[in-house]
């Protein structure tokens, strides 16, 4: 089969003669060699052959000649992960076509794959009229692209990733993140919601690969688009984002091929590099034998070598596009510790993999935001951050260069414990126009014992004051119906938001989200029994833990606003009375009332209407 004219397909087990050569004293190194794969025959000796093969191992393993863990560290020596690597070797001679196209040494390498479980890669021995080059073909999981020839050396194929999410309002910089990864590496990407025709976007667009952002209490409709997918297309399958990263065991029972947990860009760049490989830091891959899982790569220490993230992905969305207010991110990491929130515990996955507060430096940050308001309509900006002000050199530093670089008005989260009059001056000098603060509680020791926040409703108060007089707005954040406390606790945070009059009040309903340390002590306290399917994915419709006066919890929820601006509804003992109303009576109504003040509430948080 080896003449000018024929492509020649060699399959051998090359790597496991050592060490496993040394092992059965050099008598039975085994190899296995095809030519192809075109017959249900050469299919049952494959299998048979690596099935002695691995039966072969488990002996050894069984006699006591090595043990298991020999095993797995030979693999991992040799692979960087459990896992057996067939290559197939291809001598393909330029510009001819000779028995075996292209199309189908694809085809027999995921034969080869799927019928075994093992993982395939191709070698290719080119040999053009312009020269010889040796150069790994991707394989991919459904199909094989290859590019021109280029100074005799092939092409790498070009992969298709399609992103999956919920409808968005504002720009999922994750997956924008993620998006410019895969094109920079000369790939191609495409973003659909789930409220649109996923079944036509994945046939017009044949993506090798889909990635699901996956955010807790929608991880039972993702599982249930992509098993749909599945059904009737070919693709690799990566569950991401929050509820990957903090129940990467989900994929055991899920449809998905693996899962990515974490910082994303390093870990697709790496996965891109060698689509096969199943030692890929910060995935979990399901295979035939199991889960496999890798550890996660360090964090991204320079923020700056991260690209911009891909805004091209999401403006086909008109309303992303022309939309007044753009989304932006200068850091990444919180250093506190709050019990209801995901830090701790995405710090712990991270535990000696580098700094859990990481900045962008002021130039990068500028320059992104520079570039996005000259080219798409903007009049506002909004900085996502956890805690934009944790740096008062660095807020100094963007203070002096915003109002020139970029001046225009934006939005940014702070944290009361840490806001000075200096740092209130410098964002005011910058253009700062609005701020979010977490008061969360309007008791100190609910916030302190069961809320793990350590700072007082004096330090609170303080803080609104000063924005106050620096005529920047406040939105004050604010958690009912939390573990653990009571309904007086909840109207104490009322009382607190009474006396501070933030332009707006913003409340929420406590949600025990998994791998926070909240969420589990209401597990094992036996306040919360669920399995977070439960969960919805808003935090204003309802709760789900075992306390007292859910009802009145939710119609407070509703009212808290309109209570804070008119104090009277409160003290007259009205409130009381309105929030014990049932469901039936209140919730559509209060309902209404509350969306009517949220959108007052966003004109007066960014000066315009939405
Ligand atoms: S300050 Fe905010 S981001 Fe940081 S741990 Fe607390 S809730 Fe989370």
């Amino acid at each position: 089969m080896d003449n000018n004219n024929t492509f020649k397909v060699n399959c051998e087990i090359i790597d496991m003669r050592y060490p496993l050569d040394e092992l059965l004293d050099k008598k039975s190194i085994i190899q296995l060699k095809i030519e192809r794969i075109d017959n249900e025959s050469d299919r049952e000796r494959l299998k048979k052959e690596i099935e002695d093969y691995t039966g072969a191992i488990e002996k050894y393993v069984e006699d006591g000649v090595c043990s298991a863990e020999d095993v797995d560290r030979w693999f991992k020596e040799l692979y960087g992960a459990n896992g057996i690597v067939w290559d197939l070797e291809t001598n393909i001679r330029k510009g001819q076509i000779g028995e075996m196209s292209l199309d189908e040494i694809g085809r027999t390498a995921i034969e080869i794959r799927e019928s075994n479980g093992v993982r395939v890669r191709i070698k290719s021995k080119i040999v053009g009229a312009v020269g010889i080059g040796y150069r790994d073909i991707k394989i991919n999981h459904a199909s094989m692209e290859i590019g021109g020839f280029k100074g005799g050396v092939q092409g790498v194929g070009v992969m298709r990733f399609l992103f999956i999410t919920k409808p968005f309002f504002i720009e999922p910089l994750g997956i924008m993140h993620l998006s410019s990864v895969v094109k920079n590496a000369g790939h191609k990407t495409d973003l659909i919601t789930t409220s649109e025709d996923v079944e036509s976007k994945v046939k017009e667009f044949k993506p090798d690969f889909i990635f699901y952002s996956i955010m807790t209490g929608d991880h039972g409709l993702f599982d249930e688009v992509n098993g749909r997918l599945k059904e009737k297309h070919k693709f690799f399958s990566i569950a991401g984002g929050p509820h990957a990263t903090f129940f990467p065991e989900m994929l055991k029972e899920s449809s998905f091929d693996a899962v990515c947990i974490g910082e994303g860009e390093k870990a697709i760049e790496e996965f891109l590099k060698d689509t096969e490989s199943l030692s890929v830091p910060n995935f979990w891959f399901k295979t035939s034998s199991g889960i496999i899982k890798n550890g996660v790569k360090d964090l991204i220490e320079d923020l700056d070598e991260i690209h911009f993230p891909d805004r091209d992905i999401v403006f086909k969305y008109p309303e992303i596009r022309d939309g007044p207010i753009k989304h932006f991110i200068a850091s990444r990491g919180c250093p506190y510790n709050c019990s209801y929130c995901f830090n701790e515990s995405y710090a712990g996955i991270y535990e000696g993999k580098g700094s859990r507060v990481r900045f962008r430096s002021v130039d990068n940050l500028l320059k992104e935001v520079k570039d996005v308001v000259e080219g798409s309509p903007t009049r506002f900006v909004y900085f996502q951050d956890d805690t934009f002000i944790l740096k008062p050199e660095w807020i100094k530093e963007f203070a002096m260069k915003y109002p020139s670089e970029v001046g225009m008005p934006f939005h940014c989260h702070t944290r009361a414990n840490l806001v000075t009059e200096e740092i209130v001056k410098d964002l005011k000098a910058a253009g700062c126009y609005s701020v979010h603060i977490a008061a969360e509680s309007g008791n100190d020791e609910v916030r302190r014992e069961v809320l793990n926040r350590n700072m007082s409703n004096e330090q609170i108060i303080g803080a609104v004051e000063l924005f106050r007089k620096y005529d920047i707005k406040v939105m004050l954040q604010n958690i009912i119906g939390l573990p653990f406390t009571t309904l007086k606790n909840d109207f104490e945070t009322l009382e607190l938001n009474i006396k501070c009059q933030p332009d707006y009040p913003w409340v929420s309903i406590f949600q025990p989200y998994p791998k926070t340390a909240l969420g589990q002590r209401c597990v094992e306290e036996g306040v919360y029994e669920g399995d977070f399917s439960d969960m919805g994915s808003n935090f204003f419709d309802g709760s789900v833990i075992d306390i007292n006066n859910k009802n009145e919890i939710i119609n407070l929820q509703k009212l808290f606003a309109i209570a804070v601006k008119n104090p009277d509804l409160y003290y007259s003992g009205v409130l009381q009375k309105m929030i014990e109303l049932p469901a039936d009576v209140t919730r559509e109504k209060f309902g209404e009332i509350y969306k009517m003040y949220r959108k007052k509430a966003d004109e007066i948080l960014y000066g315009f209407e939405l």
